[in-house]
């Protein structure tokens, strides 16, 4: 069998239209040693391609992050699986907020972290870690008004939503992350923290991370925003999480709230959507109104557009100049803010 994806974009993004279930999007994760990382990848992507699970889905030593969608009707089979798979057999499943398409293909990547905060094995304990609230417990925590909330996530994630009154880390690079959350909170060592992220698995290693640095009473809402939003929904109580929870998926959010946090890169009106730039020699990510998508036809940029348009932009040469541009307009940062950049454009 095999166990990679050769097909094109468009290919996947065709088969996908043409499917006539639907398909419901999941994520889920779990801190646990694993000593056969190639074994248990290729045992995971053959069963899931079986029950045709989408998704993206990292494995390290310390763990597995995964996002997937799956065809409703193999949800049963799905569970039944996980019980079957030592590795999953505890996991809590964390349902996306919003539908969708999420995934065009399966892919399960060997990473040295399951989450990106770059941080070395001695700078935190995973057997030490933050105690979990749920939402309700979450929400009883602001309301007495003592706790220090904090957003762990990445800059571009905080910009479109956070919990009301959160402190966020404003950093490019997500190994800049946790030192900055660090020094933000520097003297507070003996406040109460009250930490969140997406889904809950990267709470579990910044808030491991503060207690190793002498924080006394860190806490940690359990299974993340997701898991907070579905609490709302449910219990249909007023969300203190406002605007739009990122995803990384095609989707790029779900509305949470109605309130928008952030403003067009572009044009500086109010906009929380997320665009990743056409020119996918570009690819940025920022955000963008609908009337600068449309002017810009997707574009970040007059630059990006052009090229796009440009007879020459299969000519080899005019490629290479194009990402030599590109490098040099985005200094060397790895995901820089449009806002930014924009003077040098
Ligand atoms: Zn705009
Ligand atoms: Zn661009």
């Amino acid at each position: 069998m095999v166990l990679v994806n050769k097909k094109s974009k468009e290919d996947l993004e065709n088969d996908l239209q043409k499917e006539l279930f639907e398909r419901v999007t999941y994520s889920f994760y779990k801190y646990k040693k694993i000593k056969e990382l190639p074994g248990i990848r290729n045992q995971i992507f053959s069963e899931f391609s079986n029950l045709k699970i989408l998704g993206r889905i990292y494995l390290a030593k310390e763990g597995i992050n995964a996002q997937i969608s799956i065809p409703k009707f193999n949800l049963k089979k799905f569970k039944k699986l996980t019980k079957k798979i030592n590795l999953l057999n505890d996991i809590f499943l964390n349902k996306a907020i919003q539908d969708g398409n999420s995934f065009f293909k399966l892919t399960i990547k060997i990473k040295n972290e399951i989450v990106a905060y770059g941080i070395n094995e001695n700078e935190y304990n995973i057997e030490k870690v933050g105690k979990h609230l749920d939402p309700k417990e979450f929400d009883e925590k602001i309301k007495q008004g003592k706790a220090i909330t904090v957003d762990v996530r990445n800059y571009y994630e905080t910009e479109i939503g956070r919990f009301e009154n959160a402190i966020y880390p404003e950093v490019r690079r997500s190994n800049e992350i946790l030192p900055q959350i660090k020094k933000m909170l520097k003297g507070k060592e003996d406040c109460e923290i009250l930490m969140y992220c997406t889904g809950g698995i990267r709470c579990e290693k910044a808030s491991s991370y503060l207690i190793k640095n002498n924080f006394k009473n860190v806490y940690q809402l359990k299974n993340g925003i997701v898991n907070y939003a579905n609490y709302v929904k449910k219990k249909k109580t007023k969300s203190k999480f406002i605007g739009k929870n990122y995803v990384f998926d095609h989707r790029l959010g779900e509305r949470i709230t109605e309130d928008i946090l952030s403003k067009c890169h572009q044009c500086e009106k109010e906009s929380d959507n997320h665009n990743n730039c056409e020119n996918d020699l570009c690819h940025m990510l920022f955000i963008q109104c609908k009337e600068c998508s449309k002017k810009y036809e997707g574009c970040c940029s007059k630059e990006c557009l052009d090229y796009l348009k440009s007879e020459k932009k299969d000519n080899e040469k005019a490629k290479r100049d194009f990402v030599k541009y590109i490098k040099k307009r985005n200094k060397g940062l790895v995901k820089p803010k449009l806002t930014e950049i924009k003077k040098t454009l």
